[in-house]
């Protein structure tokens, strides 16, 4: 799950995390006297949305009166704000943050994630602060210093020093340092987050560090014990079928391309959109229907597939294990008669009953309906099918 800046900033200030003041706003009406609370010389207005890149699409903005302020406010209010992050239709802003404007000396980046490889979390530095840091990594990645904590031992001095030797701070500033990015591990660790990222962290002329920007990601299947973030959910910020599918215990994601697929199973999910690739299609979407698929949740399978128009053919690949394969059979019968599929349906059947499975499906002399004899033939048939459609 994903939270916005503004909510990431509140986390971090009951830990300690020095940042600048700001009010989160939802009408115009509130700008002036968000402003006039905050004070200040000067004021930044930021778009919340859970993307970032938003200064260069325009959802970050200085003002320097509350005249300003309600100006730059009314601007990124409502705009639909694209970013290297939102993908070309961009995102509608619904909520702003009005920041006290902060006097910069100099701009890092620090982040934590958890890393794979090492099965640790990673906390990672870098003096290219404000910059992607995507292309920090991927141009210049000796520019990131990055230590690995073990968990059972936690975030230590010489974890500390590390990074800030790295970024060249000096020895009051690594004092400061040290107690920010100790307090950020608490956080990380605390609240099960599974990302942060603070960039850019600034030196102020004081010498202080503050997290002038805020992302946090946090795994989902710790979320149960953090009812605190739970209630930070924004659900405008999330894909409505992915929503909807989550209600009916099912696993999607919505993708680009235009074959749609029903798999039960993560690991066979994964597979299957693999083989559509191999075959020169594009997968629709990732849906996996669980291990105990049934004829409710394979319509309601369909049901969010189509709602997604680019599709031009489905390839429903089910594995019978636990469920069986004439059960399904039944159920794909079942749920075309509630639900007009009007597009090509690959069917692959395997395991348990599938001579059965396919008899039922072979005597329903459904006209859309396409029987494959294994995962190649399937992922070949439903690519011809839905490329056969567009031309
Ligand atoms: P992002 O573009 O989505 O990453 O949004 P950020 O919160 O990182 O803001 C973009 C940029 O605006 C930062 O990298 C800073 O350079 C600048 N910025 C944001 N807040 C302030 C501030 O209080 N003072 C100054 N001087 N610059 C700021
Ligand atoms: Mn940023």
């Amino acid at each position: 799950m994903n939270i916005h800046e503004y909510q990431a900033k509140q986390i971090f200030a009951d830990y300690g995390l020095p940042i600048q003041n700001g009010i989160m706003i939802r009408k115009l009406e509130d700008a002036r006297d968000a402003a006039r609370k905050i004070g200040g010389d000067f004021w930044v207005i930021k778009a919340q949305i859970h993307a970032g890149g938003r200064g260069k699409g325009g959802g970050v903005k200085f003002a320097k009166t509350l005249d300003e302020v309600e100006k730059k406010v009314s601007e990124i209010l409502g705009m639909n704000l694209v970013t290297h992050q939102t993908g070309p239709s961009g995102k509608l802003v619904k909520r702003v943050y009005v920041a006290g404007g902060v006097d910069i000396k100099k701009e890092y980046y620090l982040g934590m994630v958890l890393d794979r490889t090492s099965e640790m979390p990673v906390m990672m530095a870098s003096t290219e602060g404000g910059m992607e840091i995507e292309k920090v990594a991927s141009r210049t990645p000796e520019k990131i210093i990055k230590v690995e904590i073990d968990p059972l031992i936690g975030f230590q001095g010489f974890h500390a020093r590390k990074l800030a030797f790295g970024m060249g701070l000096s020895k009051d500033q690594m004092r400061t340092f040290s107690k920010f990015a100790s307090s950020l591990y608490r956080v990380y660790s605390d609240k099960d987050a599974s990302l942060i990222e603070i960039n850019p962290l600034v030196l102020t002329n004081n010498d202080e560090f503050i997290a002038l920007d805020a992302k946090m990601n946090f795994d989902d299947n710790a979320l149960f014990r953090h009812s605190d973030i739970q209630k930070m959910r924004d659900l405008d910020e999330e894909e409505p079928t992915e929503i909807e599918a989550k209600k009916y215990g099912l696993s999607y994601v919505k993708l680009d391309g235009n074959v749609g697929c029903m798999v039960n199973g993560a690991g066979l999910a994964m597979s299957t959109m693999d083989i559509i690739k191999h075959e020169g299609g594009d997968p629709a979407n990732f849906l996996d229907v669980g291990g105990t698929a049934s004829a409710e949740t394979v319509a309601k399978g369909f049901e969010i597939i189509l709602k997604d128009k680019n599709v031009k053919a489905i390839f429903v690949n089910i594995f019978g294990g636990i469920v069986r394969c004439d059960r399904i059979a039944n159920g794909i019968l079942e749920a075309t008669k509630k639900i007009e599929v009007k597009i090509p349906l690959v069917v692959r059947l395997d395991g348990t009953n599938s001579k059965k499975a396919a008899k039922i499906l072979q005597n329903a002399k459904t006209e859309n309906i396409i029987n494959a004899d294994d995962l190649a033939d399937g992922a070949k048939k439903v690519v011809s099918a839905a490329t056969g459609v567009l031309k």
